[in-house]
């Protein structure tokens, strides 16, 4: 008789299955886990020498068509194909959009400000500070993803804050008539200053030209005690589609051969030095190094490197 209730495991697992009745007899009933449905963090930190540095999820949007915006000028079958090997989607994408905090210990600097106020206050205050604590916003370019929490309902966001931004960037939309600018940034002019190409943020925190995705881009290098970081906004914008393929046309790229050519140099400095980036719309937490590949560059994402 013993061997009649002898079962292998995964008989036993099959058993136990169609016996439902059986277990409820047995135990108090107990209600199916509710699903909890999909889950990324608000923000990310690491620290780079002496500075604190806070990646911060101000939201995402899923878009369809993936190609009327990333290689615009490639088949529609090499499109595909570079998806597929890569294990996503043709058809449709999903766009991050990390704001960035560096806390130098003398200041609270936030890069970038998200499609709106309300989604990047929810991340800042996740991570453990408040808007009033922001000293300075740094804006990399004035598209309205970038610009969106600088201001609600016509009130500035950061109470206490000086704005950093490019020249030639401010210079371009100032007149454009464009109303992203208008609403939030044009009534932020007088707390304003503009830096070129190798000016500084603050001690450690250097604007680097990144020209093309608009006229005046920047992306900022960030130093401490020998290591560093580059910051940038849309200087890729797809950790595929853009580090793999630079030369792959972007639709949101105002001047597509000089972006395409800022891709190159960018990611060209970041392979040879190794040097790793924070980049605005990669997938979250929007850290990580490129590798030279074929033509092109592979996104290696960070794993423990700034944990040690
Ligand atoms: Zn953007």
């Amino acid at each position: 008789m013993k061997s009649d209730i002898l079962l292998t495991r995964r008989q036993a697992l099959i058993t136990g299955a169609s016996l439902p009745l059986a277990a409820a007899s047995a135990t108090p009933a107990l209600a199916a886990a509710e699903m909890q449905g999909a889950y990324t963090p608000a923000f990310s930190r690491f620290t780079l020498g002496d500075f604190e540095i806070t990646t911060l999820l101000a939201g995402t949007t899923v878009a369809g068509d993936a190609q009327g915006i990333f290689g615009t000028n490639v088949s529609s079958e090499e499109f595909a194909d570079v998806s597929a090997r890569n294990f996503i989607p043709a058809d449709q994408t999903e766009f991050y959009f990390t704001p960035t905090l560096v806390n130098t210990g003398q200041e609270l600097i936030l890069f970038d400000t998200g499609l709106n106020a309300a989604q990047l206050i929810q991340a800042l205050n996740a991570s453990g500070y408040t808007a009033e604590q922001i000293n300075v916003v740094v804006i990399t370019h004035m598209h309205f993803d970038h610009i969106g929490g600088l201001m609600a309902d016509g009130t500035p966001t950061f109470p206490n804050a000086r704005y950093v931004t490019g020249s030639v960037e401010y210079n371009h939309w100032n007149g454009a008539e464009d109303a992203a600018f208008e609403s939030n940034v044009h009534p932020l002019a007088e707390k304003m200053s503009f830096l070129n190409d190798g000016g500084s943020v603050a001690p450690g925190i250097t604007a680097v030209a990144a020209f093309g995705h608009t006229p005046g881009h920047m992306a900022f290098m960030i130093e401490s005690q020998g290591q560093s970081v580059l910051l940038f906004g849309d200087t890729a914008n797809h950790y595929v589609w853009s580090l793999g393929y630079p030369d792959w046309e972007v639709r949101f790229d105002m001047d597509k051969t000089a972006a395409a050519a800022t891709r190159r140099r960018l990611l060209d400095m970041l392979a040879s030095d190794r040097i790793p980036f924070i980049g605005y719309h990669m997938p979250f937490p929007a850290l990580g190094y490129v590798e030279r590949r074929d033509s092109g560059f592979r996104y290696v994402p960070a794993s423990y490197q700034f944990r040690l």
